[in-house]
């Protein structure tokens, strides 16, 4: 068995993280979410009252700052100047924050380093937008998750809700979702990309299980 990368990409509320969480634990091996180190730089721009979009600022932020992901029994922790920021970086400020953070290639040449050293540890399935076009064109398996921006909205949604976060109604999560689409996907620096070779996934055909079993049906037994 040897060491092989799953790469998930798609835009944000496609179900990605669910699908990709699953096929890591049905395969027994780590799940990395990118978009986490995104949302904790995000988080620090904010704590810092840095705006997102200032390069300098940034710069400097990213010289400062201390970011680190740890993994505990299994879990994915994002830690802060020594802090475990993990639970406040979904909110949708932070989602939008973490938007526009990532746009600087200052922030992006720091984290994909990052992904980068954690993915060669280990088998990983990494989800985000970058990862087979960017992160890691080699990885053995490619796939670009899809659905519609009015189920994504509805999606995040209820996820918010369901954390007891009701600060927002549909129409400014379908919003947010479009606003963070147009930048991720137009953005100079690595934007969200589909590469010719992956497998698209639409997650409306299927239910999270299905969704699951249908990945789970190209990886290859030799692993
Ligand atoms: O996946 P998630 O919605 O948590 O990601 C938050 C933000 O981080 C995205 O809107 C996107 O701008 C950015 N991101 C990125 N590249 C990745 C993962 C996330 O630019 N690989």
């Amino acid at each position: 068995m040897g060491i092989y990368q799953i790469a998930v990409d798609g835009p944000s509320g496609s179900g990605k993280s669910t699908l990709a969480k699953g096929v890591a634990k049905a395969l027994g091996i780590m799940y990395l979410d990118t978009g986490a180190m995104y949302r904790t730089c995000g988080l620090a721009a904010i704590k810092k009252g840095i705006d997102p979009k200032d390069e300098d600022k940034v710069r400097s932020l990213m010289e400062e700052m201390n970011l680190e992901v740890k993994f505990i029994d299994g879990e994915q922790r994002m830690i802060l100047d020594g802090e475990d920021v993990t639970g406040s970086i979904r909110t949708p400020q932070v989602s939008v924050a973490a938007s526009d953070i990532s746009a600087q290639p200052v922030v992006r040449t720091a984290m994909v380093d990052m992904q980068r050293t954690i993915a060669k540890e280990q088998s990983f399935v990494l989800d985000g937008r970058d990862i087979a076009s960017n992160v890691l064109p080699d990885a053995k398996y490619k796939f670009y998750v899809t659905a519609k921006a009015s189920t994504r909205a509805e999606r995040r949604l209820k996820e918010l809700n369901e954390k007891g976060d009701f600060s927002q109604n549909y129409e400014e999560v379908l919003r947010d979702i479009e606003y963070r689409d147009e930048q991720d996907m137009n953005r100079e620096f690595a934007p969200l990309t589909q590469v010719p070779e992956a497998i698209v996934i639409n997650t409306e055909d299927y239910t999270i299980e299905g969704t699951r079993d249908y990945l789970l049906s190209f990886i290859k037994e030799e692993n």
